[in-house]
């Protein structure tokens, strides 16, 4: 998260004490105060047995509790010489053996016939003989690949739906023009052919056509990337 927005977040008391620039007493570095790095920069700062080349630093496992000499005599270490039971047991080591193969089965899919997925969906699908139809699903697909990278990147503003009142993803060139004008499906489903509108901007323009100039604009600009199969060894 955040910690900028985090601490806008938080009410005016909590503030006091959260986000508040301090310098840390143990490394003398600047940092910003927050729930959990009060006073020091940071957990290892904070703990005299965890700073880094401090000669008391110990494992973080043993956390510095060492056993004495008289505590070590009163433990019972004989067991510890022998092992575990249950690692000592021969049926168990078979069980642990099969376990491990089932696993690697199951990661490597040897066992499995449909690994690839292959065996999915093989239902025939509907051919698009319609040229209209197909030079549709080119541009949905790209304009869906055009979301999705806005999305990423933030661009996306709020209040998209279908209901009146919310924005709604618009082609300037609509996909008609495009069709009509022989304009790749690529550039009617790129981003700078995208715009977020309200459905009543959507809805009075949809037959209209975009003047030359738009459409220049647009186009002049782009140039769809050749394939990657189709590109040139340089
Ligand atoms: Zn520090």
């Amino acid at each position: 998260m955040d910690i900028e927005k985090y601490i806008q977040s938080l009410p005016a008391y909590k503030r006091k004490k959260y986000g508040v620039t301090k310098e840390c007493p143990y490394c003398k570095e600047e940092f910003i105060t927050s729930y959990k790095k009060l006073n020091y920069c940071s957990k290892a700062c904070s703990n005299p047995q965890n700073r880094a080349g401090d000669p008391n630093k110990v494992a973080p496992w043993n956390k510095g509790h060492k056993k004495s000499a008289e505590h070590l005599a009163t433990m019972n270490t004989e067991g510890l010489k022998k092992g575990h039971g249950w690692q000592k047991k021969p049926e168990y080591k078979e069980a642990a053996k099969r376990a491990a193969k089932m696993h690697s089965e199951r990661m490597k899919g040897s066992n499995n016939p449909n690994w690839e997925g292959k065996q999915n969906n093989l239902r025939p699908k509907a051919p698009v003989d319609n040229e209209w139809n197909k030079y549709k699903k080119e541009v949905r697909k790209v304009t869906y690949r055009s979301v999705y990278q806005m999305k990423k990147e933030g661009l996306v503003p709020d209040g998209v739906g279908k209901y009146k009142g919310m924005l709604q993803l618009d082609h300037i060139i609509s996909k008609r023009q495009g069709y009509e004008q022989n304009i790749d499906p690529w550039i009617i489903g790129h981003r700078n052919n995208l715009r977020y509108v309200s459905s009543q901007v959507n809805r009075e323009k949809w037959h209209t056509f975009q003047t030359e100039e738009v459409v220049k604009e647009i186009t002049n600009e782009l140039q769809r990337p050749r394939a990657r199969s189709l590109q040139q060894p340089t």
